[in-house]
This record gives C-alpha cells, sequence and structure tokens, in this order.
C-alpha cells in the first residue's frame, strides 16, 4: 500500500480522485476532530491519501517560560531552550494519521510546494518516523499535590521525588507509525495546480524533501516565536497591559506598523500651502467641458483676482487641438501581492481575497495562490486553459476566440522564479460561485485573459483655448480600441473622458468663470492593497503571510479603517521603539534588520548558512535591543498609556465639560462614561481586566492599576455598540450636542458608521422612522 499524505483535506480528495477515480472515503474520529482519508487504485496497487491540518508540529518554550515575567526575559533571549513538538491541537489528525499509515510500504509526501509546504513535509516524516517529542523534554515536571502530602508524612522533600508520572525518555516522543526504512525510502511530489495534468506529471517525476528549504521555515518559526514572545511580554509588562489587552509585537508586524505610522507622521507635520486655480465651463449646442487655467496653480489672490478679471468674456477661442494614439499595454499575469492589491480595489481585504484564493486552488479552479512569479512558463498550457474557459459563459467567446488564434503573445512581469507560475486559472466552476470566491475567480479570469489580449489603444486629446489673452487647457481620453480592455475594463482606471470634437479657429461660449481656493495636501495614507506592494518592496514578510499580517494589525487595534489609519496606540508604540532605539545600529522595528534576516532564510535555503548560526545571531540582535527597550521602560509605558487614553476619549461631556471615555464594565462590555475634567489616574483607561486574561498568565497586576475605583465625573454613561472599533470623530452632533462617534469593521466589511452617541437623540428618531418605512 502507498500513503500520500497532503497539506489539506481537499487536496488529498482531490489526489485520490485525480490519480484514482473511483475513491472510497473513512472517517476516523468525530466531531471537529474528524479526519477523512481516501483509498483508491493506483496503477495496480492500493494508496491512501489522507491531508494533514497545516503545520502539525511546533516549537514550544519549555514550560519554565509559562509565566509572563520581566525578570526571565533576559534568560529567555539567551536560553531559550525551544523544542520541536507535536502540535497539541493535532491529536485528532495523528491518530488518523496512525491508522491510515497502517501496512504502508510506500511513502509520499504531497504537501504544498513552498516553504511552508517542505516544513509540513518535514514534520511528518518526523512523526511518521517516531522522532517527534510529545513536548519539550525541558520541562520541569509538574508539581502534584500528591508530592506535598508525601513531604509532609515522609520529610522528603518534593523536589527530589520524581512525580509518579514523569514520563521515561521513551515515551517523550510519538510511537512510530511507519517503518524507518519505509519513511527514509520516502518521495516528494511538487505540483502546482490541482488539475490532472499537473498531478500527474509530478507523480510520474518525484523527488525527496527538501531539507534545506524546510529548515529555513524551521528557523523563521523559532526567531518569530522568540522575537514575537520576548518582545510582546517586554512591551505589555512594561506598559502594564495585560489579558486580552496585551501589545502584541512581531518581527514582521511592527515594521509593517512603523510603514503606516510613520506616513501618518508626515501628514501631521505637514503645512498645507494655499494656492488657487481658475476653471471655466465652454459650450456649443448642448456640448460643455470644463478648461483650466494654463498656469495651473495660483500663489496668491491678487494674481489669481487679475487673471481672473482678464478672462471675463463671452467666448473663448480654439487656438491649438492635438489628438494622438497611445498604446495602453496589458497588465502582466498575477503573482500574489498584485492579486491582492487588485482585489483590495475591487473592495475585500487582502485576508479575505487570500482565503478566497486558496479555496479555489483546493477546489482545482485557479492554480497555487503564493507565487512571485510573474512570468508564465514556456511549459504553461495556456491554450488548455482557454479551452476550459470557452464554457464559461461571462467570458465564453473570448476564451475561444484566443483559443483558435494562432499565436498566443502573453503579456510579462518583472519578476521570473520557477517554483510555481503566476496565478491563472486552471478550471471552470461547476456550478454558480458566491461571494467572496465568485469575485476572486472572475478577477483571475480576466486578468488572465487581459494579459494574452493586445494593447488597448487609447486617443488622449488636448485643446488649448484662450479667454481673452488668458490661455486655459484640457485634457480628454477615448478609448480607440478595447484591446484587453474588451475583458478588463471593469478593474482598469476610468479612461474614457473624451473631449467634444473641435478644430482650430473653433468659438465656444463661456459658460462659467471661477477661482477656486485650495490647499496642498499631505501624501495620502496607504490602503490596503498599496500596503501590501510597499512590503513587498521591502522584503517584510512572505507571499503567504502578508495578508494575515496587516490583518493582525486591524484586530490588535494599532491600525483602524482603510486606507489604513494608524491608532494612537499604534503611534505609541513606535514611538517607544524610536526613544529606545535611537542610538542603536539596528532598529527592530526597521524593515531592514527584518529583510536582512529574510535573506539569511534564502541562504539556509541554499544550503549556506545552518539554522542554528542564523537563530543565534537574531538572539545577539534581540538582546541588544532588549536592552535598550529596558532602559527606556517607563517613558515606554508612559507613551503608551497616553495612546491608549487618547483613543479611548470620545468627546467632551455636554453636562460637566469633562471627558467621556470608553470603558469596559466587568463583564467585558463596554460603555462611554463622563471621567471628570483633569488628568484621569492610572486605570481609568479602560484597562479592566477582561475575561481573556488568564490566558496571557502575567505575573500579577501592577498596584493600582486594575479593578474599580470611583471615578470623577458626573455620573453620565451612554451604551455602545460592542462590535468593531470605536473611534472618535472630533465633531458633536448637530443635532444634541453629544459627541459623534464612528463605528468601524462592526460587520467584518462595508462602511464605517458615524453616529451620535446619544441613544436618545433626536437624530436616531429620524433614523428609526426612516428604517420603520423601509420594513
Ligand atoms: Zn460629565
Ligand atoms: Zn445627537
Amino acid at each position: 500500500m502507498r500513503l500520500i499524505v497532503t497539506e489539506k483535506d481537499s487536496a488529498a480528495r482531490k489526489i485520490a480522485e485525480i490519480l484514482g477515480g473511483r475513491v472510497s472515503v473513512h472517517e476516523h474520529g468525530r466531531g471537529r476532530q474528524k479526519v477523512r482519508s481516501y483509498t483508491f487504485e493506483w496503477g495496480d496497487a492500493p494508496a491512501t491519501a489522507i491531508g494533514l491540518r497545516g503545520h502539525v508540529m511546533e516549537s514550544v518554550f519549555p514550560n519554565t517560560y509559562r509565566r509572563w515575567s520581566l525578570k526571565t526575559l533576559e534568560q529567555m533571549i539567551r536560553e531559550p531552550g525551544l523544542a520541536w513538538v507535536v502540535d497539541g491541537g493535532a491529536a485528532g489528525t495523528l491518530a488518523a494519521l496512525r491508522t491510515a499509515a497502517k501496512g504502508a510500504k510506500e511513502l509520499v509526501i504531497a504537501t504544498d510546494y513552498d516553504r511552508e509546504g517542505e516544513l509540513i513535509g518535514h514534520e511528518a516524516l518526523e512523526i511518521l518516523r517516531g522522532d517527534a517529542f510529545k513536548r519539550n523534554p525541558g520541562d520541569k515536571p509538574e508539581k502534584k499535590k500528591r508530592a506535598s502530602t508525601a513531604k509532609r508524612g515522609t520529610g522528603t522533600p518534593a523536589t527530589a521525588e520524581p512525580a509518579p508520572d514523569d514520563p521515561s525518555p521513551g515515551e517523550l516522543r510519538v510511537k512510530a507509525m511507519l517503518p524507518a526504512a519505509v519513511v527514509d525510502r520516502h518521495v516528494r511530489v511538487r505540483y502546482s495546480a490541482l488539475t490532472p495534468e499537473e498531478v500527474e506529471a509530478a507523480f510520474a517525476k518525484p523527488s525527496t524533501v527538501d531539507f534545506n528549504l524546510a529548515e529555513a521555515a524551521h528557523s523563521r518559526q523559532d526567531i518569530d516565536l522568540i522575537w514575537g514572545a520576548v518582545l510582546t511580554r517586554f512591551m505589555s509588562l512594561a506598559s502594564y497591559r495585560f489579558g486580552s489587552d496585551y501589545l502584541s509585537v512581531g518581527r514582521v508586524q511592527s515594521p509593517t506598523l512603523r510603514l503606516v505610522v510613520d506616513r501618518e507622521l508626515e501628514r501631521r507635520a505637514f503645512v498645507p500651502v494655499p494656492y488657487w486655480e481658475i476653471k471655466a465651463t465652454l459650450g456649443r449646442g448642448d456640448e460643455s467641458f470644463e478648461v483650466a487655467h494654463a498656469r495651473g496653480r495660483f500663489e496668491s489672490l491678487d494674481v489669481t483676482e487679475a487673471a481672473l478679471e482678464r478672462a471675463r468674456v463671452e467666448t473663448a477661442e480654439v487656438v491649438a487641438y492635438k489628438a494622438e494614439p497611445r498604446k495602453d499595454p496589458p497588465p502582466p499575469p498575477f503573482n500574489t501581492t498584485a492579486l491582492m492589491s487588485a482585489a483590495s480595489g475591487a473592495g475585500m481585504t487582502p485576508a479575505r481575497a487570500m482565503r478566497a484564493a486558496e479555496s479555489l486552488y483546493l477546489d482545482g479552479l485557479i492554480s497555487y495562490p503564493r507565487t512571485d512569479n510573474t512570468v508564465y512558463p514556456p511549459s504553461l498550457d495556456l491554450r488548455g486553459s482557454l479551452r476550459a474557459l470557452s464554457a464559461w459563459p461571462p467570458v465564453a467567446a473570448t476564451a475561444a476566440r484566443l483559443a483558435g488564434q494562432a499565436k498566443l503573445a502573453p503579456s510579462r512581469g518583472k519578476k521570473r522564479t520557477t517554483d510555481h507560475p503566476p496565478i491563472y486559472p486552471v478550471g471552470v466552476p461547476r456550478g454558480e460561485l458566491s461571494g467572496d470566491q465568485a469575485k476572486v475567480y472572475d478577477l483571475v479570469v480576466r486578468r488572465f485573459l487581459a494579459t494574452l489580449l493586445p494593447a488597448a489603444v487609447i486617443e488622449r486629446q488636448r485643446v488649448d483655448v484662450r479667454l481673452g489673452e488668458e490661455p486655459f487647457l484640457a485634457y480628454g481620453a477615448s478609448v480607440a480600441s478595447l484591446g484587453y480592455l474588451e475583458v478588463y475594463e471593469r478593474y482598469a482606471a476610468k479612461r474614457d473622458r473624451p473631449l467634444p470634437a473641435l478644430q482650430v479657429g473653433d468659438v465656444l461660449q463661456v459658460l462659467d468663470l471661477h477661482s477656486e481656493a485650495k490647499e496642498t495636501q499631505p501624501p495620502g495614507r496607504y490602503g490596503q492593497g498599496k500596503l501590501l506592494e510597499k512590503m513587498e518592496e521591502l522584503g517584510l514578510g512572505t507571499k503567504a503571510t502578508r495578508a494575515d499580517i496587516i490583518q493582525h494589525l486591524y484586530d490588535r487595534g494599532y491600525v483602524r479603517d482603510n486606507p489604513v489609519e494608524p491608532t494612537e496606540l499604534g503611534v505609541a508604540l513606535i514611538a517607544a521603539f524610536d526613544v529606545a532605539m535611537e542610538k542603536a545600529p539596528v532598529d527592530i522595528s526597521s524593515s531592514g534588520m527584518t529583510a536582512g534576516l529574510e535573506h539569511q532564510m534564502d541562504r539556509i535555503s541554499e544550503g549556506e548558512l545552518r539554522r542554528a548560526e542564523v537563530v543565534a545571531e537574531s538572539q545577539e540582535m534581540l538582546e541588544q535591543a532588549w536592552r535598550l527597550l529596558n532602559a527606556h521602560a517607563t517613558d515606554i509605558r508612559d507613551r503608551i498609556k497616553s495612546g491608549v487614553r487618547e483613543d479611548l476619549t470620545l468627546g467632551t461631556c455636554k453636562n460637566c465639560g469633562g471627558q467621556l471615555r470608553v470603558l469596559r464594565g466587568k463583564t467585558g462590555k463596554r460603555f462611554a462614561a463622563c471621567v471628570g475634567k483633569g488628568e484621569p489616574e492610572a486605570g481609568a483607561d479602560g484597562a479592566a481586566p477582561e475575561a481573556g486574561a488568564a490566558r496571557a498568565a502575567p505575573e500579577a497586576p501592577a498596584p493600582g492599576e486594575a479593578g474599580a475605583r470611583p471615578r470623577r465625573g458626573c455620573g453620565q454613561t451612554f451604551p455602545l455598540p460592542q462590535r468593531g472599533t470605536i473611534v472618535p470623530t472630533g465633531k458633536t452632533c448637530t443635532e444634541c450636542g453629544w459627541p459623534e462617534i464612528k463605528v468601524t469593521g462592526a460587520s467584518g466589511r462595508g462602511r464605517p458608521w458615524v453616529l451620535c452617541i446619544d441613544i436618545d437623540c433626536p437624530s436616531k428618531e429620524k433614523y428609526r422612522a426612516r428604517t420603520r418605512k423601509r420594513s
């Protein structure tokens, strides 16, 4: 029997169907732990395919570090004592794997084709061979109650007595599931799409697990765990943030937050400069269009008004008209970042788009969605995809036409890698897709066709007119030939703004003439798509992790809204790094450091460096950073506290002029309350312990930090929405004068929602009346 191990259940099922046709399904375990395996005839021998649930092993600290304490951080950096152990949540998967592996004489690793997939393959080998630890061998035995009774009874010190169930070294490891010889003879197959062609070709040409590549992924796991744990604990403990309010800091996450914060600080420092523009509306018959003064910006009002006076005429004359066709080349093939960015432009968060892309891949509809490549390899069956798409109604005609074309000339991007092709459609859905899946599939299909279609031709127009002696001009554009826009227009920037057909000497009516006062604008905030592109440019994270890292910034309350805006907490966190790292050789929250480590991971996968060396080097860097942070602990705490306080202050109390602030009740429900004027005491910032406190296991609440205390406000409170992020708007309600707040992300999508904080406000009456009418 041959055992085939994949990364996920759906890949196992798909592979069984492709290789075997007739598949019998076995269920192991039940409920959430239920795992399926698929048995089929492959050639003339039986085979079983089974999927894991992503990673089944993880790096863990020994249990001596379970308690959060500033005192143990230094030791945690120097002697992390990490062990690679079986993931506690994978028990059901392992039990199923054991059953499925029975009697296997051959082993095929068919996990995803990338660095993480290689590591998951390595994990499967460790477990099957019986080499995987169940727990960290450096764990201290748990003290048992019985031991202390024994101590009292016999006078033997509890520590000297081994706990009764301390496992012998043999039981430290998971029992082998296959003979070592079978595991050592394993083969590894690599495929980029779950299609019959790809899978059959991969199984016909197997190789072995690339342990260097797996080691690179393993190093990243270790380094991220040590960095994340040490810095998160330091920041949380230093600023007294406990329980579910802990301050998460990460090796890639913090430099990403820095991008958002730096942009915000630039915006805040920006001094707008006033300027003026002069515009006119010209008409002929029932056509009209707008022209602007050729000078563009006027720096003073006097000069503007003088020019405006000189341009006050009845008619304008066309003095030049130019129309030039320009080629607008088709976009390059999609890699992960470009797909996420385009999806973001279509109103989807990158994290959601990634999930949808993954499920489309597992359904055999698109190729592997984690790729940097933007050049189709010559071996790719473009025509096969086109023939398949000829059966998908929205683009059937275009696909069929391209399939019948003698020569295909795909566009190409700048990045060329050899692991995976760019993302392209490999199948057509049988039924109707819905939600995000439908959107991402449509995007991938249209992009694919666009890359095979010719350039669009855009006619660019420019007209120069004179109003009296003053020069004015306007630009226009119209699509002369659709080219790739035939299928991609909905995702492309709008290009059709034609000017009327004009000729030199034409006389036009001046319908309107006015000046507009404007200000120079600060640089814009990053949209989520733009932020992803920036991360890729700086080497922050990988194609597999970027979308999740951005999502995490939202989940931790460091950023809000889209375009991405940092909260005051996010700003304070970066400021905390800045004070501490001012004189440091490397700023651990900078992208340079992170990108450097990524480079070392590439060297591990090339076999030039070893995991231990790279992890040790990063420990040294972390120790330096930690020393600097530790020296600034008080300053860091003050900054974080005032950042949090600002985020939670919603506005001014109408009764007493105090501050309205977000607080949490004992049950964790949030509400707004007046906390009076004056600087509030520590602890009044809503950091009351919540239900999740036990999980983060802080040492102890700092004195005076937690628990109820009398507040000094006027007693005014308001209920608040319990879901979404609450953002102060700085505005007050025009109906009642209480502050207005904005709620973002309450439903996971859709627009932010602005409302008056007062539930009895007349504005709500109108709203209620409107909804009553609607229903
Ligand atoms: Zn008040
Ligand atoms: Zn109101």
